[in-house]
């Protein structure tokens, strides 16, 4: 089982890592962003430390979920997979640390709050418009038209030039 909070110091003076899963109840922020959380989230943590000194957190999360397609509306399912990669920062270090290109997580006397760091990560590689591949994709048609009936063309721009034209040559 994963712990609901770790220390990441202590992990990676060790080397740890932390793998297992994290069963759907644990996941009410994703569930409610998601239409459904097919299943557990595999993680795969490795506690290190980087060239400062500083631990870092490497690893994987794989989660099944259904969303629905914003073209044919019907459902998704797709399996989110994130690359894990953060620094961890103490808080009282934070302003070093402002405008790094690498992504990290502050801790308070090195205690990580790990499942809510686990759905943030997932939370931001949701796809802002989640749609199928093109060949398994099926828009619904619109209804068909009766038959002899078509759909009324936009009124041309040049319709008022013709009524001048007209005009004109009376
Ligand atoms: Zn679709």
């Amino acid at each position: 089982m994963l712990p609901q909070t770790c220390h990441p110091g202590a992990l990676a003076a060790r080397g740890e890592r932390l793998c297992g899963a994290l069963p759907v109840k644990d996941l009410r922020r994703l569930a409610s962003a998601v239409d459904r959380v097919e299943g557990p989230v595999r993680v795969e943590l490795e506690f290190g430390r980087d060239d400062s000194g500083l631990a870092s957190i490497r690893g994987r999360l794989e989660s099944p979920v259904r969303l629905t397609c914003q073209r044919c509306l019907e459902p998704l399912d797709l399996v989110l997979r994130v690359e894990v990669d953060v620094l961890v920062v103490p808080s009282q270090r934070k302003s070093e640390w402002r405008g790094q290109a690498r992504e990290v997580v502050h801790v308070q006397d090195d205690s990580l709050p790990l499942h809510e760091m686990i759905e943030d990560e997932l939370l931001l590689s949701l796809p802002m418009h989640p749609v199928h591949r093109r060949d398994r994709c099926a828009p619904p048609l619109g209804p068909p038209l009766p038959k002899g009936d078509t759909a009324p063309s936009p009124p041309s721009p040049f319709a008022a030039l013709a009524d001048l034209d007209n005009s004109v040559a009376n």
